[in-house]
C-alpha cells in the first residue's frame, strides 16, 4: 500500500519539463497608486506574499526577456485559498480553489491561466494576489506549454483521488465494522479519516473541482474550521480508546478525550448562525488545535513508551503526517522554499496513515478475539481440574446429542463416582483428595479415546461424552478408567484399600433428550453404588414417553 502510494506521489510529481525560466518582483498593493517598493524573487520558488488590506502585486517576466509564441498556461502553483487575479487589460481572467466560476482554466489543485496574447517583449504579466482573511501560504508560478499542463493536472488529479479513495474506503470500512461491531473506537477512526479528508479536499481544492461542492465553495473556511476540529478531536478521542490509554496512561487518556471531546464541540459552534460564536471559533481554534496535537503527541509517546503495542501503531501512521504538515508551517515562514511536493505528500502521508492504522485496528480485533476465546475456555472450564465444568458440559452434550441425532450416530454417557472419597479426605486430609482428582481426570483423558469429552459434575462426581461410540466401546472404556486408577494405588483408608470407582453408562435412545440421557445414566450410577461399589452398570432403556416426548 505505501509503496503503491509513493509511486503514485512520484508520478504525479515527475515532469513538469517545457516551462520557461521567469524573473519576479511583487509589492503591496496600493491600488491604483504605483507601489512604492518592490522586492524581486525567483517565480519557481515558493513565495509567501506578506498580508496586506489591499493584497500583492506581482510581475513576471521571462528571464531572456523575451515571450515565447503563445498559447501558453501561467500556473500558480501551491496555491493558498483565495482569489489570484491576472491584470491583463485585453483578458483579464481571475481563478481561485473554491472559486469553480474562475474565468481561469479549470485546473485542480492550482489555478492556471492561458496566455493567448503575451504582453509585449519587456513587458510583465501582472498578478493581483486578492486578500484573503487567513495566513497567507507561499505559491510558485511557472510558464509552461498548454499540453504540460494538462499532463500535470491530469496526474495531481488521479494522484489525489486514489489517495482519497484509500481514506474514503477505510473510513467506510471503519463504519460498516462499527456498526456491527459496535465499537466506538471505530466510529472515532471514520470520524478522524473523514474528518481529514475533508480538510485536505478543501485546502487542495479537491471539494470544489472535482467535485464541485457549492457549500463548501461558498465558506470554505467556515467549513475547514469544523472539519479540522471535528478530525482533531475523533482523532484524540480515538487514540486514547486505540491505544489503550486508560491503561498505560490513564490521565493523559482522561484529558484527551476531554479535550477531544472540547475541540469537536468548539468546531461546531462555527456551524451557529450568529456572529458571536463563529468569531470566538476563529480566535480559539488554531491554538486548541495546536495544545490538541501537542496532547496527542505527548500521549502517543508516553503510551508506546510505556508498551502500548497500538500507540506504536498510531505513531508510526501518524509521524510522516506530523512531519510534513510542520514542513507545510515551516514554508509559510519562508522555510524549503524548493519543495514544491509537500502539500502533495501530506494527501498522501494522510492515506498512509488511513492505511496504517487500520492495519492496527485489525490487530487490535484479532487481540480482543484472543481475548474473547480464552475468557470463554476459562467460563468453560472447572477452575481446579480444567476439564469441562457442569455447564460447558451440559452444553456439549446437548450439541453432541442433535449430532447424533442427524448422523444417526451412536453417543454414549458415561456417570463416575468415586467410592468412598470422603474417607480418603477423612484419612489423608483434602490434599491428598485433591491429588486423587487429578489423577483420577488424568486417567479419565484415554488417549485411545481422543473424543471423549470429560467433565466435573460436581466434587468427585464426573461425566464423560463419547460421541460415536456404542455401549460395548463405552463399556471398554469404562474397563480401562477403572482398571487403571485401581493401578494407581491410591488408598482411602489406614488399611489400605485402594480408591474405586461406580460407573453408570447409557446410549442414546432414538428421539431421546440431553436431560433424560443424563439421568439414565446417574441412575446406573446409583445403580452400580448399591450393587456394592467398584463396577460399571448399563442404564435401562428410556421410559417410552421420555423418547416419544422430544420425537
Ligand atoms: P460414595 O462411595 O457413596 O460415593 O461415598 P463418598 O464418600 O465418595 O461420597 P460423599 O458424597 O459422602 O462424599 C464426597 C466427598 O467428596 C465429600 C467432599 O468433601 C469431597 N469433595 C468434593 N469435592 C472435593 C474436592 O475438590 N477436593 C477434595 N479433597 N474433596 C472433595
Ligand atoms: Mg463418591
Ligand atoms: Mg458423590
Amino acid at each position: 500500500m505505501t509503496v503503491l502510494l509513493l509511486a503514485v506521489a512520484l508520478f504525479a510529481c515527475r515532469g513538469q519539463a517545457a516551462e520557461v525560466v521567469l524573473q519576479g518582483r511583487w509589492a503591496a498593493a496600493a491600488v491604483p497608486a504605483v507601489p512604492a517598493v518592490w522586492h524581486d524573487f525567483d517565480p519557481a520558488r515558493l513565495q509567501a506574499f506578506p498580508r496586506h488590506p489591499d493584497g500583492a502585486l506581482v510581475e513576471l517576466l521571462p528571464a531572456g526577456g523575451h515571450w515565447p509564441a503563445p498559447p501558453w498556461v501561467l500556473v500558480v502553483r501551491h496555491p493558498p485559498l483565495g482569489t489570484i487575479a491576472l491584470l491583463d487589460d485585453a483578458e483579464p481572467q481571475a481563478g481561485a480553489l473554491n472559486d469553480s466560476d474562475a474565468s481561469a482554466l479549470h485546473a485542480h489543485g492550482r489555478i492556471a491561466f492561458r496566455i493567448a496574447h503575451p504582453p509585449a517583449a519587456g513587458q510583465p504579466l501582472r498578478l493581483r494576489i486578492e486578500p484573503y482573511p487567513t495566513m497567507s501560504g507561499p505559491m510558485a508560478f511557472a510558464l509552461t506549454s498548454e499540453r504540460a499542463f494538462q499532463r500535470e493536472d491530469t496526474r495531481w488529479l488521479a494522484f489525489v483521488s486514489a489517495c482519497f479513495g484509500v481514506m474514503l474506503a477505510m473510513a467506510l470500512m471503519g463504519l460498516a465494522f462499527a456498526a456491527i461491531l459496535r465499537d466506538a473506537t471505530l466510529v472515532l477512526y471514520a470520524g478522524y479519516m473523514l474528518g481529514y479528508l475533508v480538510v485536505q479536499a478543501i485546502q487542495s481544492g479537491y471539494a470544489v473541482r472535482p467535485l464541485g461542492i457549492e457549500t463548501i465553495a461558498a465558506s470554505p473556511l467556515l467549513w475547514g474550521r469544523v472539519a479540522v476540529g471535528l478530525a482533531v478531536g475523533c482523532a484524540m478521542a480515538f487514540l486514547a480508546r486505540f491505544a489503550d490509554l486508560r491503561r498505560y496512561a490513564p490521565r493523559l487518556g482522561r484529558a484527551l478525550m476531554a479535550f477531544g471531546a472540547a475541540v469537536a464541540a468548539l468546531s461546531l459552534l462555527a456551524l451557529l448562525p450568529a456572529e458571536a460564536p463563529r468569531a470566538a471559533v476563529r480566535a480559539a481554534i488554531n491554538p486548541a488545535l495546536i495544545v490538541g496535537t501537542l496532547l496527542t503527541l505527548a500521549a502517543s509517546l508516553v503510551g508506546a513508551w510505556r508498551g502500548s503495542r497500538y500507540a506504536r501503531f498510531f505513531l508510526a501512521g501518524w509521524t510522516p503526517l506530523l512531519v510534513l504538515t510542520a514542513i507545510d508551517s515551516a514554508q509559510t515562514s519562508g522555510a524549503l522554499p524548493d519543495v514544491l511536493w509537500i502539500n502533495d505528500a501530506c494527501i498522501a502521508a494522510a492515506a498512509f496513515e488511513a492505511a496504517v492504522l487500520s492495519l492496527g485496528l485489525a490487530h487490535r480485533a484479532l487481540d480482543l478475539r484472543r481475548d474473547l476465546d480464552l475468557a470463554r475456555a476459562q467460563a468453560d472450564a472447572d477452575a481446579f481440574t480444567g476439564v469441562l465444568n457442569r455447564r460447558a458440559w451440559t452444553e456439549r452434550l446437548r450439541q453432541r446429542v442433535r449430532e447424533a441425532a442427524r448422523a444417526e450416530q451412536p453417543l454414549c454417557v458415561l456417570f463416575l463416582d468415586l467410592d468412598r472419597f470422603k474417607s480418603l479426605n477423612d484419612n489423608f486430609g483434602h490434599r491428598a483428595g485433591d491429588d486423587a482428582l487429578l489423577a483420577f481426570v488424568a486417567v479419565l483423558r484415554d488417549p485411545s479415546q481422543p473424543r471423549a469429552e470429560v467433565g466435573r459434575y460436581g466434587g468427585e462426581e464426573f461425566t464423560v461424552a463419547l460421541p460415536g461410540c456404542d455401549l460395548e466401546q463405552a463399556q471398554r472404556y469404562a474397563g480401562r478408567a477403572r482398571g487403571r486408577l485401581r493401578g494407581l494405588g491410591i488408598a482411602v483408608d489406614a488399611g489400605g484399600r485402594p480408591l474405586t470407582v461406580s460407573i453408570g453408562i447409557a446410549e442414546l435412545a432414538p428421539g431421546e433428550d440431553t436431560a433424560s440421557l443424563i439421568a439414565r445414566a446417574d441412575a446406573a450410577m446409583y445403580a452400580a453404588k448399591n450393587a456394592g461399589r467398584d463396577c460399571v452398570m448399563l442404564a435401562a432403556a428410556p421410559p417410552e414417553s421420555a423418547a416419544a416426548a422430544t420425537r
